[in-house]
């Protein structure tokens, strides 16, 4: 049997027995939402298993919601899929808060922009194909120029004896440049 793709859901029967819990099984088609990093794969289908109560005036729905997604390495810029798996708790309320609760309707929820949003969050920020990934990583490898010096050049780093002579030396070095020599 394949699971609802409505969105709406009718909460009257909640509201009449609140405290009774009731399964609600839904397939939602979001498309290929997501970031430049990862996105719901294919036609972004999301699973949402979830548990529909009312308490008091309002409905609070939980549950998981499940959704494949692809997306490309952070380090070596490959393709990336995995299926996230994401748990909600959402309070349905004839008031909303912006951005904290969901707006419950005359008998009716609309699960697409809880799921949605749950769905955006729930996808990695940055993918790697593997762990062990070999390809550039920005964070331990920073790019910098190729004849730059590295931070710690020399640090501990045993040197040619025969140079230590040079340590002795001390060289007055002018604040500015040389001017560069002129044209004539
Ligand atoms: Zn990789």
């Amino acid at each position: 049997m394949s699971a609802d793709r409505q969105a709406q859901l009718s909460v009257v029967e909640d509201l009449r027995h609140p405290g009774v819990r009731r399964p609600v099984r839904r397939v939602l088609e979001f498309g290929p939402v997501g970031t430049t990093a990862a996105q719901l794969a294919g036609d972004g289908l999301v699973e949402a298993d979830l548990v529909v109560e009312a308490v008091g005036d309002d409905i609070v729905v939980t549950g998981v919601l499940r959704a494949p997604w692809t997306g490309a390495c952070r380090r070596c810029l490959g393709e990336v899929a995995g299926e996230l798996e994401v748990p909600v708790r959402e309070i349905f309320e004839r008031r909303p808060t912006e951005g904290e609760t969901y707006r419950l309707g005359d008998g009716m929820v609309d699960l697409a922009p809880m799921v949605r949003e749950a769905v955006l969050l729930g996808l990695p920020l940055a993918p790697l194909c593997s762990v062990d990934c070999a390809g550039p990583d920005p964070d331990r490898f920073p790019a910098r120029p190729v004849d730059a010096v590295p931070p710690d050049a020399g640090g501990d780093t045993p040197r040619d004896p025969r140079w230590a002579v040079l340590d002795e030396l001390r060289f007055d070095t002018p604040d500015d440049p040389p001017p560069p020599p002129s044209a004539d």
